[in-house]
């Protein structure tokens, strides 16, 4: 089959010339100058192409005003001038978005047409026109390889398969009448299957799958559709655009600097217990940058701490998962304004602030039970410490001790009995307090440290209280540290601008 051969008879079929090219199986940027390719293909040019000011009515000029039976108009210029107005006229420039992403839901008749000309080309071919492997580039790559660079340079972006992403709806006027056609013809060509199953989902995967020569005999098909497809007289309808930005992660890690902060907001029988929370202060400043809807962003933390809790040494690491962002860049004088504005509330405050890709939140999601918390306890004992007491807690060598669940927590966690490793306990005296202990304990992740303190009425087993025999009572608890290197460490308070 000689290329000549072949885009002759595509364009007596009403084939335009993007698509000659698909059948050419054109590849990246040859789509770019449709002459030049098809000069460097052998094939001679349309006699109406190069002779513009030409006799009107010559008959090739009929054809190119008239839909392509093969792409319905998709590879247009007005499409794509039409997809361009749409695009600008949705709420595009609400989003702040380098890179964008097109993803278009194309109607069915678009297969069938294609599998029409599969057998046309067969037909008039023979042999040299595979039965399984498409002649043509398929559709959804040539989306790719010609709407996705134009619309790009048109917008002035970046294609990024995780950037903004432009939903694009299309339907025509013949695939609803189309898709009853092929429900009858998938009846007779897969009488089988049509028996087996009770409602057969006509769907675009199944075309793709069922729907080529080796499959389907061009007779059966031709039933109930023409080879190669029909004429139409109207193109492809945009019917929707939809946008969707992309989900932004945001990291960071927070001091709790106050003992009087939920970690979330804290509500019980509908009442908020406590004004503010942590979540709530971070999202508050750092949310608005990303997106109108603070109440889609997802606030986690590497654990966490009771409200009475401060995290102070390098804080916790913290990130903020922003679904359909209207930007994805934060610069490090915005992040340094975010961090100075958190700050601000005296309650918390945070550092290296940074955007993350989304994989990283592996760090914050996962291995949590085998990290390693550092703590600081304040607590009392009913008498003055003696050297025996401050003895028996200097613990250097790990050991394990057995949990119940708190009866604080019941109200929402399980009851379970969970062991938990306690890997070192330094006890000293408080200065200007014989009665008091400043404990600095080093635990597995997940240890409740109140009554780890004080046994819990033997709840926790061995707790400090029954190593050292007596009662212990735990006055104040801070986080010092937990072992999470992440997010990476980033200043932003130096930035050059
Ligand atoms: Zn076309």
């Amino acid at each position: 089959m000689k290329n000549q051969d072949l885009v002759e008879f595509l364009r007596s079929s009403g084939v335009c010339e993007v698509c000659q090219l698909r059948y050419l199986k054109a590849r990246g940027t040859e789509y770019r100058d449709i002459k030049e390719t098809l000069q460097k293909l052998d094939v001679k040019l349309n006699g109406n192409v190069e002779n513009k000011e030409g006799n009107e009515d010559q008959p090739a000029k009929k054809a190119r005003l008239g839909v392509c039976t093969t792409c319905l108009g998709l590879f247009s210029k007005d499409f794509q001038m039409e997809l361009l107005e749409g695009i600008l006229a949705s709420d595009f420039a609400k989003y702040d978005c380098q890179k964008i992403v097109l993803a278009i839901c194309l109607p069915m008749s678009l297969q069938l047409r294609q599998l029409a000309m599969w057998f046309a080309l067969q037909r008039k071919f023979g042999a040299s026109v595979d039965s399984s492997n498409p002649p043509d580039v398929p559709i959804k790559e040539a989306v790719k390889l010609i709407l996705h660079p134009i619309i790009c340079e048109k917008l002035a972006k970046e294609y990024d398969a995780n950037g903004l992403m432009i939903n694009i709806d299309l339907t025509h006027k013949l695939e609803h009448e189309e898709v009853e056609k092929l429900v009858k013809l998938n009846k007779e060509a897969f009488p089988a299957k049509a028996a087996y199953q009770k409602r057969i989902e006509i769907s675009r995967g199944l075309l793709e799958k069922q729907y080529q020569p080796s499959k389907v005999r061009a007779e059966t098909f031709e039933k109930y559709f023409q080879i190669p497809g029909s004429t139409v007289e109207e193109p492809l309808k945009l019917t929707s655009i939809d946008l969707q930005g992309p989900l932004v992660c945001v990291a960071g890690r927070y001091r709790k600097l106050s003992r009087e902060l939920s970690h979330t907001p804290w509500i019980l029988n509908g009442q908020r217990l406590m004004e503010d929370s942590i979540e709530e202060i971070i999202i508050r400043h750092v949310g608005p940058h990303f997106t109108e809807k603070l109440d889609k962003i997802t606030f986690m933390s590497s654990g966490r701490e009771d409200v009475d809790v401060r995290c102070l040494g390098k804080g916790r690491p913290f990130v903020l998962e922003i679904p359909n962002a209207i930007r994805s860049c934060l610069s490090k004088d915005q992040a340094f304004k975010m961090e100075q504005a958190v700050d601000e509330s005296g309650k918390v405050s945070i550092l290296h602030l940074q955007v993350v890709a989304r994989d990283e939140l592996t760090h914050i999601k996962t291995g949590e039970e085998q990290k390693k918390k550092f703590y600081r306890a304040l607590c009392a004992l009913k008498e003055p410490v003696s050297v025996e007491i401050l003895d028996k807690l200097q613990i250097s060598v790990s050991f394990d001790i057995q949990q119940k669940t708190p009866i604080r927590v019941l109200h929402r966690r399980p009851l379970h009995t969970r062991p938990r490793t306690i890997y070192s306990v330094k006890a000293k005296v408080q200065r200007g307090n014989p009665k008091a202990l400043v404990i600095d304990i080093v635990t597995q992740a997940g240890t409740y440290i109140k009554e780890l303190v004080h046994g819990e009425f033997g709840r926790t087993a061995p707790s400090l209280s029954s190593i050292i025999g007596k009662p212990i009572d735990i006055q104040a608890l801070d986080v010092v540290g937990i072992d999470l290197d992440w997010p990476p460490e980033v200043d932003n308070a130096i930035h050059t601008e």
